[in-house]
């Protein structure tokens, strides 16, 4: 029988080779995609989602038909174990399918605090598709009175999910919500002096608060705690604390990094189980860490597809090399952006345009193949 090549999620690294499955069907290689969603959500366009510059339509990929209209096979569900041993998945349903290779890109997500369901009004940045849920949320308290926003986390996704908080509230018509990120000690950390003071000066002049008095102790329906005990009303709360790889390897015994990422080894292969495979947020690059930035997963797209097809054919494989510096550019909503690539620093209108312009044509791209 020829040999089985599964995809678990259609994220961002396996765009490629989603866009390349009939290659793999031509040879005669059965493939099965696993995925929870018919759709995969481009994560670079969700807070502008949220703001309403993008319908949902604009920032998807119609992963589902893609397959079927090359000859895959589309399964609609979400790995929940893998015996690597016997090469079997298993899926939430419990239904089990067995591969010869297997490639993850099944992403990551959001830590829930240990919140209890009870707890109203919270949402996450991820998934991507919950944020439209939280758009329609927020018009909807926010037209009856002006409601407080608590968005725990001082990173970039905790600046765009404000920034276009206040567009979408904006264009709304509605009065500004009380909008504030609780940054613990220090906002947009892990960058230079230059973009922190950049970001923050397009929020705050736009009245959004920035809190570095200290961390989050704990988040129920109503009210935050920081650790001081200093409690704040809000409304409506958003985590936006960072993000964790998706538990399956964990769960299943996999060799993981220190995040719980799969490890993995420069050709995005497991070594101590080389039928596996893997790229984007989920896994763990043992030659080099790397940040949770869909940047990466685009650029391990050419070589998940070069090796998944080498390694069905008993090929060598190619090695990922992640490259340098990459451009990052924030859209923090009202138009405007802070754009950084190494020395050059632009803010404004000409930033949010730019990425505008990157971000349609991407997704111009790949949602040509549905066609
Ligand atoms: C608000 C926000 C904005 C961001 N903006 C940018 C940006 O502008 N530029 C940038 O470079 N990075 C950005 N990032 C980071 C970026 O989102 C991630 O690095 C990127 O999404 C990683 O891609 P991925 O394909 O690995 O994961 P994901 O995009 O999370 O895709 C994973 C896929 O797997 C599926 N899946 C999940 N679990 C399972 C399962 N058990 N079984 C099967 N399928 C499963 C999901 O449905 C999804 O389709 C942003 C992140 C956030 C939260």
């Amino acid at each position: 029988m020829s040999k089985h090549l599964v995809l678990v999620g259609g994220g961002h690294a396996h765009m490629l080779t989603l866009a390349n499955l009939h290659r793999f069907t031509q040879k005669g290689y059965p493939v099965s995609v696993i995925g929870p969603s018919a759709f995969h959500y481009y994560s670079g366009m969700g807070p502008g989602m949220l703001g309403k510059t993008y319908a949902p339509d604009d920032i998807r990929f119609a992963t589902q038909k893609v397959v079927e209209q090359q000859g895959g096979k589309f399964i609609l569900g979400k790995a929940a174990h893998i015996d690597p041993e016997n090469a079997v998945l298993t899926l939430e349903s419990g239904e089990q399918i067995t591969y010869d290779v297997v490639s993850f890109n099944a992403g990551s997500y959001v830590p829930r605090l240990n919140l209890p369901s009870s707890v109203e009004n919270v949402y996450a940045v991820k998934p991507i598709e919950r944020l439209l849920e939280a758009q329609e949320r927020i018009l909807t308290l926010n037209a009856k009175n002006r409601i407080r926003v608590a968005i725990l986390g001082g990173g970039p996704s905790a600046a765009e999910i404000a920034g276009n908080i206040k567009q979408v509230a904006d264009i709304s018509d509605q009065q500004p919500p009380r909008i504030t990120i609780f940054a613990g000690k220090r906002f947009m950390a892990r960058f230079s002096e230059k973009v922190r003071s950049k970001v923050a000066q397009s929020l705050t002049e736009r009245g959004i608060r920035i809190d570095t008095s200290g961390y989050v102790q704990s988040l129920s329906s109503g009210s935050i705690t920081l650790e001081s005990g200093q409690m704040h009303d809000c409304d409506l709360a958003f985590l936006a604390l960072g993000v964790k790889p998706n538990p399956i390897f964990t769960h299943s015994n996999l060799p993981t990094g220190p995040d719980g990422g799969l490890l993995v080894n420069q050709y995005l292969q497991c070594e101590q189980y080389p039928q596996i495979f893997g790229g984007g947020d989920c896994i763990y690059f043992e030659p080099q860490p790397l940040d949770k930035v869909g940047v990466y997963a685009v650029r391990q797209n050419p070589v998940l597809l070069a090796n998944l097809m080498a390694a069905l054919d008993d090929r060598p494989l190619q090695a990922f090399d992640p490259g340098g510096d990459y451009l990052l550019i924030f859209n923090l909503g009202n138009g405007l952006g802070v754009l950084q690539k190494k020395w050059l620093l632009l803010g404004g209108k000409p930033a949010f345009l730019i990425k505008d312009y990157i971000d349609r044509k991407f997704m111009r791209k790949f949602q040509a193949i549905e066609k």
